[in-house]
């Protein structure tokens, strides 16, 4: 198994080169397909084309004042600023540049323990977030925080009630994604800025995979900082944003990288300016055709899942279909094995539930959250439908899952027991 993670401990699958299997791809189908859009989206070629001249002719330090290579790059970057600024609800004062969501994170959830750690050392978050903030929160524990961790429902969403019970006095933050990376499903976000409001406690969303997709306001939302990242929406790689309240709270932030104090203190380093310009273009767009382009993901999203539920028992999907990003797709084939159905279908890009932690195959965190066994969380599949997906491409997608699993199903003798009524978990297996 290949170490090589497509994104989030979500395992990436092996794709073929050609068509792998000897299937043949209809016509107007590209082998192999990529449908594994919440691990990386490849760059809009109208997000390229801004961000070419850049690299190059206008390749100046934006932090240069004294010449206009200088001028013209900040003004690039401030026009960037405004774009994600816009997709959000925010103004361009309010957008800080990181390097990606990894960064932005971790730069709000370290800077504001470390800003308001007077005020008290209480985080909470939920326990299906991207490592990325779990990691974070567990570093944050080791420097005396104390955080706590929300249990989602079966359906992947956090309780409310939970939430009101968990704050406490010394309660600084709440960290809650918006949507998730694995499940697509979207959390109560407008509740949960609400409750932190009342209570003064400062809402930090990780928004990598909700912006451009759904509708993300930070005003009506109460949301006080949000991650932003470039290359989950058709931008490039090594570019996000975390979006920093300026009004009604004022948020604070430390900095946690030093050094020439761009982007207002709060994040030192000189600016990706092509980058930042392919970031906020991404946003543009994704601001302009993200309703047309989740109705047209949504439809093929529910197409899939009614192919798949058309020809196939016992597979389901994880998480919420009613509160969901519209281009998500998680499914358990029960009684087949995971990798097997991957290699099956190695000529479409997808991730599994399963990560790979050196040597094992670790079932996913997020699916074991839900309440999924081991074996049932392996045996899931990860569609992520993106920008440049076709109808065509679902239909064969579709066809060679049902066609795999079906060869499978016909080897598994659990299937067989199931199909003949014999309840397995009665079953004791003897060890031979
Ligand atoms: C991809 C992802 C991240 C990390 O973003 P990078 O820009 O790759 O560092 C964080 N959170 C979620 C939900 C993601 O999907």
């Amino acid at each position: 198994m290949s170490k090589n993670t497509f994104d989030d401990d979500v395992t990436a699958v092996p794709v073929a080169t050609a068509n792998g299997n000897g299937s043949t791809a209809p016509k107007g189908v590209k082998l192999p397909i990529y449908m594994d859009n919440h691990a990386t989206s490849p760059v809009d070629p109208r997000v390229l084309e801004a961000m070419m001249p850049y690299f190059t002719g206008i390749f100046g330090n934006a932090a240069s004042r004294n010449h206009s290579f200088g001028w013209e790059a900040e003004g690039a970057v401030e026009r960037a600023r405004e774009q994600v600024a816009k997709l959000i609800g925010a103004t361009a004062k309010e957008i800080i540049f990181t390097s990606g969501a990894t960064e932005s994170n971790n730069l709000a959830l370290k800077g504001i323990a470390e800003m308001y750690r007077e005020r008290g050392n209480h985080i909470i978050t939920q326990v299906t977030e991207h490592k990325a903030v779990l990691d974070t929160c567990k570093r944050l524990e080791k420097s005396g925080y104390r955080v706590t961790y929300l249990p989602v429902k079966a359906d992947g969403l956090i309780d409310l009630e939970d939430l009101k019970r968990a704050f406490d006095e010394k309660t600084i933050l709440v960290s809650i994604m918006f949507a998730n990376n694995e499940i697509g499903v979207v959390q109560p976000v407008a509740e949960i800025g609400k409750l932190c409001r009342e209570r003064g406690v400062l809402f930090h969303s990780d928004g990598v995979q909700a912006a451009g997709k759904i509708s993300v306001d930070v005003n009506s939302m109460n949301i006080d900082v949000l991650s932003l990242s470039g290359h989950k929406i058709y931008g490039p790689k090594g570019v996000g944003a975390l979006y920093v309240r300026r009004r009604n709270p004022r948020v604070q932030i430390s900095e946690q990288i030093n050094g020439g104090g761009h982007e207002r203190g709060m994040r030192s380093g000189t600016l990706n300016v092509p980058g930042i310009v392919g970031l906020g273009k991404a946003c543009e767009i994704a601001g302009q055709e993200m309703a047309t382009e989740g109705e047209r993901l949504g439809k093929l999203r529910d197409k899939l899942k009614a192919k798949l539920e058309g020809s196939l028992d016992y597979i389901h999907v994880n998480g919420s279909m009613e509160h969901r990003l519209p281009n998500n797709l998680n499914i358990s084939f029960v009684y087949v094995e995971g990798e097997s159905l991957l290699m099956g279908i190695n000529d479409v890009a997808v991730s599994s539930g399963s990560a790979c932690t050196s040597a094992t195959l670790e079932p996913s965190y997020v699916l074991k959250a839900l309440g999924l066994g081991d074996d049932v969380a392996h045996s899931s599949i990860r569609f992520g439908l993106g920008r440049f997906n076709t109808e065509a491409e679902v239909d064969y997608v579709a066809d060679k899952v049902i066609d795999i699993v079906k060869k499978l199903r016909e080897l598994s003798p659990l299937y067989e027991m199931v199909k003949e009524g014999i309840d397995i978990s009665k079953i004791e297996w003897q060890a031979h």
